[in-house]
């Protein structure tokens, strides 16, 4: 027998004589005394794999002595709960790829999402965004065009051609996921498209609609932004009202706060939900109490749909400095340890609360954690079956690559049929935490997915390899918390669904 691969190991912060475990694909979340965790660690293989970039921060070192096997009752636990295996590295190794491969087919095999661009244009001119090239060099001029109402045609048409590949029959799909981006999609003037588009969708079936939205202008849109139509915007501030407005800039130079708190304000009280993002880095981090301040000022935190979330900056174009991003760890810490000072930043979700909030529910559910965790075999839907359009016909698989028709999934030919490239589809919905070396071999994989592609990509030169983001720290750090969460019976923040977790 030996430890699985898969076994991570969570200390807990107020206790040195118990620790927790938690099996990568069993799912298994247990307490256990240390001389068990001990003795586990003692049957490891191997010391825990590196990733092939980057570094796992405070791995719990390989126990090299022999140590004292516990009770047989014990041992049966951490065998039927996965921790203990008779299988051999590689062995192992296949059966996770097995499962990893079977899940992402079933997922595959489901509903697609989809997102319209109606157009790349913005009248925003943020100096991080990954299109500003478009706006700035005359080269992209002519991505910045509006989508026309025979495209929107045509893409309502190539919708039942899409599901039939993933098996949905025409007239069985369920309610139609439809996300507006851009660009900025809902500028005023694009009003009677986002308008035609919503009616197109409602034709064909039962559809819900959101955005991704600087919401400097929705209030052109009246009643369709509602509870009954888009329903849901996710919203992007910089900081505190001076922070912003350096920040996310009109292209004269002036800043949007004021447009965007009244907006933010008129969809609240319509029941609409807002999701407050906050792109941070090292330059901003500490203004974010301030930030929290500006919130409450506005009432938003009593109203409730809204919500607040932070996210990384990533150095995703020449104008963002690798020297002032962090990775989602170092911003998850840095605003746990101003919550004592600043009790109201708790307004604010940080990066790992949606596994934090995961564990936790576990922990009530069962008492330990004996529930499944929602299994992450993949990172994110570019992955699975989200079909981005542009106002060219042209499908993507993430935003973050829109505007480059060589890695187009395909596209919707004039007469309206839908071509795929079968070599990019591939590219993109095979990456899973099977399909790389480090990926397959680590523990965490099915908690993960693998970390976003395009930041692989930035980073190693390749789509297909791993992007950590500091992980493996930012979940046993989560899972900890959460067992004192629940322990103490304190309440974790609300969940934040995000557009994208990048
Ligand atoms: S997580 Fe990365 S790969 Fe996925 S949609 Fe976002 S940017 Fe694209
Ligand atoms: S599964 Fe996540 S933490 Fe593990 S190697 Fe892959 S990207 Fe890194």
């Amino acid at each position: 027998m030996r430890a699985s691969s898969y076994t991570i190991y969570v200390d807990l912060p107020d206790t040195s004589e118990e620790m927790l475990l938690v099996h990568g694909y069993t799912g298994a979340y247990d307490k256990v005394s240390r001389k068990v965790a001990n003795y586990l660690r003692s049957l490891e293989a191997r010391r825990a794999p590196q990733p092939l970039y980057g570094a796992w921060v405070s791995e719990p070192s390989t126990v090299e002595e022999e140590v004292k096997a516990p009770s047989d009752g014990a041992l049966e636990t951490l065998i039927r709960r996965g921790y203990l295996t008779n299988m051999s590295v590689e062995e192992e190794e296949e059966l996770l790829v097995k499962m990893a491969t079977k899940i992402h087919q079933q997922k595959v095999a489901k509903m697609p999402s989809y997102v319209i661009m109606p157009t790349y244009n913005c009248n925003l001119r943020c100096a991080y965004c990954f299109q500003d090239h478009m706006r700035t060099n005359p080269k992209y001029n002519h991505l910045l065009r509006t989508i026309k109402p025979e495209m929107i045609d045509r893409i309502f048409g190539a919708m039942p051609q899409i599901e039939a590949r993933h098996g949905i029959k025409d007239g069985q799909a369920p309610s139609r996921s439809i996300l507006f981006f851009g660009g900025e999609p809902l500028l005023a003037a694009n009003l009677p498209t986002i308008q035609n588009i919503v009616d197109k969708a409602l034709e064909l079936g039962p559809a819900t609609f959101s955005a991704v939205s600087n919401a400097t202008e929705i209030e052109a849109y009246g009643d369709l932004i509602s509870p009954q139509r888009i329903a849901n915007i996710q919203v992007t501030l910089d900081g505190p009202p001076e922070e912003h407005d350096r920040r996310r800039i009109y292209a004269d130079g002036s800043g949007s706060w004021e447009k965007i708190r009244r907006n933010v304000t008129w969809a609240l009280e319509k029941g609409v939900g807002i999701s407050v993002r906050l792109n941070v880095d090292r330059n901003n981090i500490d203004q974010m109490p301030a930030v929290a301040e500006a919130i409450y000022a506005e009432g938003w935190p009593e109203m409730p749909t809204f919500s607040a979330y932070t996210a990384p900056i990533q150095p995703g174009n020449d104008n963002v400095s690798k020297q002032t991003t962090m990775n989602s760890y170092e911003l998850d810490q840095a605003l746990a340890a101003m919550r004592d000072e600043h009790p109201s930043i708790k307004v604010l979700g940080r990066p790992d609360d949606s596994t934090r909030n995961q564990a936790h529910r576990l922990f009530l559910e069962s008492g330990n954690g004996s529930g499944m965790p929602p299994v992450r075999e993949s990172f994110c839907s570019a992955h699975v079956g989200m079909y981005i359009f542009d106002a060219f016909g042209d499908i993507y698989a993430c935003w973050e690559r829109t505007g480059n028709p060589n890695i187009r999934l395909g596209y919707i030919s004039e007469e309206g049929e839908l071509h795929i490239r079968g070599d990019n589809e591939k590219l993109w919905r095979s990456r899973t935490v099977a399909s790389n070396p480090a990926c397959r071999k680590c523990r965490y994989n099915m908690h993960c997915g693998g970390g976003c592609a395009v930041l692989a990509e930035g980073k190693t030169g390749s789509l297909h390899m791993n992007f950590c983001d500091a992980f493996a720290s930012r979940f046993r750090s989560s899972v900890a918390d959460a067992f004192q969460a629940y322990t103490s019976g304190e309440a974790l923040s609300a969940h934040v669904d995000r557009v994208c977790d990048q």
